[in-house]
């Protein structure tokens, strides 16, 4: 049956959620608190699930001509001396989980989701910020007043929703700070590009300073190249949002790193910070069972695992799956609550993952270090010696269990969320 519903939200999760259920012949409108949408941000890394997923809405084609980056291969290096840590060819991928990693710019990746919003008639309400929540009826009440009604409403605000402020009690919502920040820098490309010293830094680089995803993550004729890089606490970063941050201080801090590396930081000409959290909820629906969150509203971890946004297109698709067994309006609590128990395992496990990368990615040099360099020779669990895949409906027990890389990027979410629909 059609439903009429109401998403708070036009990042990944509330664009992929509109496509995912208008694909399903529901009547969504999007409200949006931004006037237009938001073109900022750096690097995202879209893995084989998450290209699946793209492929499942049905976007696939538009991505890879709009705006996906195909790496021919993840390369690291170590900070002090560039030398390789790993590097495995995307063709290797591909073989192990029959889609590509793609690496997007965040504002291109929206842009085409938007598109695909769009063209299936989608209400996409700009400038609507909601400020409170009727979790019965249930409906938003925007900005100056007006309630938008509606049979599901699907809180997709990001990291600090104001539509889980409104249904979940404040005793069952965590928000984790693991002392991690994350630092945008601006580099004009150009010179980065023209410069045999900084020119093939175009890659990922990890050291105890920071993580430094480096990537050419635009295509056409951008010629600022925006980098998140992600960084253990340091004093200049504050609760509460972003903060501009003193350039003098970054380049003291990458002292340690290669020339390359510090010559490419004597490029930067503008920089903020963020501080980092991740979510834990007791549980996404209201009480009414008519209101559910999805993104970084209901579960969001710390960037290190590359894997928040795949979350969001997952969550979508599985939303718009478990929708279809919703008979009339009644069903829909039900099936509400199904649908959280088909994600939130998976999603807190990712959530673990993202924890322990943190410390992966930032650690000092020391025989730690070095015995993570050697496994990640062995290509991090990737490559033809892989574990054979879980059976389907059974997690791996933690984050660093050999099963696990598999089980994150192999994962088809319509395939589980079917079968867990037809248990
Ligand atoms: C530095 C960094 C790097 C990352 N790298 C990756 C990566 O490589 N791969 C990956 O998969 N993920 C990555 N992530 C995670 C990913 O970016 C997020 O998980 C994802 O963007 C979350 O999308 P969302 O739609 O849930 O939330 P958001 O993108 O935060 O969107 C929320 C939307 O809701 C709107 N909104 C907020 N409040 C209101 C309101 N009151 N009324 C109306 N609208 C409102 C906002 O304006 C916004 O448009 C990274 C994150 C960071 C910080």
């Amino acid at each position: 049956m059609p439903f009429r519903i109401v998403i708070v939200g036009t990042g990944i999760a509330g664009l992929s959620a509109a496509i995912a259920l208008s694909n399903k012949g529901h009547k969504v409108t999007i409200v949006e608190a931004a006037f237009q949408l938001q073109a900022v941000g750096g690097f995202v890394v879209a893995d084989a699930n998450a290209s699946r997923c793209i492929d499942q809405l049905g976007t696939y084609q538009k991505f890879v001509e709009k705006c996906g980056i195909d790496h021919d291969r993840i390369l690291f290096r170590r900070y002090a001396d560039g030398q390789c840590v790993f590097d495995i060819k995307n063709t290797e991928l591909v073989d192990q989980f029959n889609y590509p990693r793609w690496g997007v710019h965040r504002a291109d990746y929206q842009q085409m989701l938007y598109a695909g919003a769009i063209e299936r008639s989608v209400e996409v309400r700009l400038g609507c910020r909601v400020v409170s929540v009727d979790e019965n009826c249930p409906a938003v009440i925007i900005n100056g007043g007006e309630r938008v009604e509606a049979d599901l409403v699907i809180g997709a605000d990001g990291v600090n929703s104001v539509v889980r402020k409104a249904i979940i009690p404040e005793s069952d919502i965590t928000v984790r700070d693991r002392g991690f920040d994350v630092t945008r820098v601006n580099y004009p490309e150009s010179v980065i590009l023209s410069d045999p010293e900084t020119a093939p830094l175009m890659e990922a680089c990890n050291g105890p300073v920071g993580c430094i995803p480096m990537q050419p993550v635009r295509r056409g004729d951008t010629k600022i190249l925006c980098v998140d890089y992600l960084n253990p606490r340091e004093s200049d970063s504050a609760p509460g949002g972003a903060r501009r941050k003193d350039i003098t201080k970054i380049r003291a801090y990458f002292k340690p790193y290669t020339s390359a590396i510090q010559k490419l930081m004597s490029y930067v000409d503008e920089a903020i910070v963020w501080q980092l959290h991740d979510v834990t909820l007791k549980s996404w629906m209201s009480k009414s069972g008519k209101v559910i969150l999805i993104g970084d509203a209901a579960h969001a971890v710390l960037p290190f695992s590359g894997s928040g946004g795949a979350m969001a297109l997952e969550d979508s698709l599985a939303l718009a799956e478990c929708l279809d067994h919703a008979s009339d309006i009644d069903a829909i609590p039900k099936i509400l609550q199904k649908f959280q128990e088909i994600r939130k395992p998976r999603c807190e496990l990712i959530r673990d993952h993202g924890i322990n990368v943190s410390h992966l990615w930032t650690m000092q040099d020391g025989p730690q270090q070095q015995e993570r360099d050697k496994i990640f020779k062995h290509k991090m669990g990737f490559g033809p010696q892989l574990p054979p895949r879980l059976p389907l409906g059974e997690l791996p027990e933690s984050p660093n269990v050999p099963t696990f890389q598999p089980w994150l990027r192999g994962y088809d979410i319509l395939e589980f969320t079917k079968y867990q629909l037809a248990k």
